[in-house]
This record gives structure tokens, sequence and C-alpha cells, in this order.
């Protein structure tokens, strides 16, 4: 590599990770205001549940490259699109039932199947922070419904990314408050009764581990449906958790 693209490489790294700093930035203000303001009553009433709010959801499915008999490629999602509906369907009443919460799809449907190979980095994941500032993150955020480096809509809508596969550790992930996705993939998304998307959509509302068995924010099985009523508060003032 020539001493010109090794500085133009390095040049990229630090300006993707300036950019990544930013974008956390942002959101950690937009958290504390909405928290602060719009969310004040749920984040002192919450556990009444009452009266029901909204949150909205993208799904991007990503497509990966599969050879055909006559010898050409086509493009095929990671999952199929009928497997991901029935998970989002199971999230919508899990959200209904725990906190009064009705998820509505961002744009006319729920599933958006993007019609192109993603970076390798994203096709399978590996969860962390080291993520968010490379290659992946950078992906996940010029593909986020509702954001286009500010917030261009004030539902603040939750993206989750279904991947081929999440490397290293649980089959779940999400940037927990300083990201405004989830990634998964088809095992994610299928064990332990469904629970993995609504517990990483759980964290990205701002609910961490809980220590209870069988609570839905418990660190794998056999977590269920069920909350304490200061997770009702700390959800229902989250910014992706609005009155329209
Ligand atoms: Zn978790």
């Amino acid at each position: 590599m020539g001493l010109w693209s090794s500085i133009k490489k390095a040049a990229k790294k630090v300006w993707r990770a300036v950019k990544s700093v930013a974008r956390v930035i942002v959101r950690i203000v937009i958290t504390i205001i909405n928290r602060l303001t719009l969310g004040l009553p749920d984040l002192l009433l919450g556990f009444l549940a009452w009266p029901p709010k909204r949150l909205r959801l993208h799904v991007v499915i990503v497509s990966v490259k599969s050879s055909n008999p006559d010898g050409g490629e086509s493009l095929v999602p990671v999952v199929p699109e009928h497997d991901v509906e029935v998970v989002i369907e199971n999230t919508k009443r899990i959200y209904k039932k725990l906190f009064n919460v009705n998820i509505r799809s961002y744009s006319k449907s729920f599933i958006e199947i993007l019609p192109e190979e993603p970076p390798k980095e994203v096709l399978d994941f590996t969860c962390g922070i080291q993520s968010e500032f490379g290659i992946a993150g950078e992906y996940f955020a010029n593909h986020l419904a509702g954001w286009n480096a500010i917030p261009i809509s004030l539902t603040f809508p939750i993206t989750v990314f279904v991947v081929r596969e999440l490397l290293e550790g649980p089959s779940g992930c999400s940037m927990a408050v300083l990201g405004e996705y989830v990634v998964i993939d088809e095992q994610g998304l299928k064990e332990d009764k469904m629970i993995a998307l609504p517990h990483e959509i759980g964290h990205t509302c701002g609910l961490w581990h809980s220590g209870t068995a069988t609570n839905l924010m418990h660190n794998g099985p056999p977590a269920d449906e069920n909350v304490k009523w200061f997770q009702k508060n700390i959800l229902r003032s989250s910014r992706h958790v609005q009155w329209w």
C-alpha cells in the first residue's frame, strides 16, 4: 500500500470516529432533554401505564449474494420476511401488555429489504462499542429511519437491523441509550420465546439488565414477559416512546 493511500485510510478512520462521537453526544443531549420535558410525566408516573403511548419501529433486513444454478448471482434476504413479521407481531403484543405502548411502523410497512450486500462488518456483526465507532456503525447510521445526521422525526423511531450472524456472544445487540438501533440475527429472532427483540428494544429505551430470572430484561433465559414498576417509568419516558 502506498504512503498516500495509507494516509487516506487513516484519515477516513479518524473521520469515522469523529462522526460517531458527534452522534453519541447528540443522542445523550436529546435523551436528557426528553426525559425532563416530554417524558417527565412518565418518568414519575409511568408505572400507571396510562395513557397509551406509541413507539415507531423500522426493520431492515440485509441481503446476501447467493449463486443461482445457471451460474448467475441473486440477492436474498438473510431471513425470510414472513419470519420477521411473526416476531414483530409478538413484540407488539408484549409492549402493549407490559407498557401500554403501541408499536407502529415508521414507514408504510414495518419491513424494508435492502437490495444490496452490506460490508462484511455488518453482515456478520460483532456487538460492542468498537463497532459503533467503525464501519458497521457508519453503515447503520446511514440507514437509520428518521435520522439524517440530526433527527428528522420527532417520533425517534428505532431501527432493527436483521443481519446474517452476530459473532461472539448473544444473538441480539443494542447500543443502549447511545444508539437508535438494534442488531439481531435469525437465531436471536426465534430462540427463547422470541424475547430477544423486545429485550433489545428495552435496552434502546434505557432499561438495563435485571437480576430477576423471569424479567424481560434478564440477561438470557428464563427471561419472560414481566417487568417491574420502575422499568415502566424508564421505558415510557424514553424519547422513542411518544404521545403522538
Ligand atoms: Zn441484554
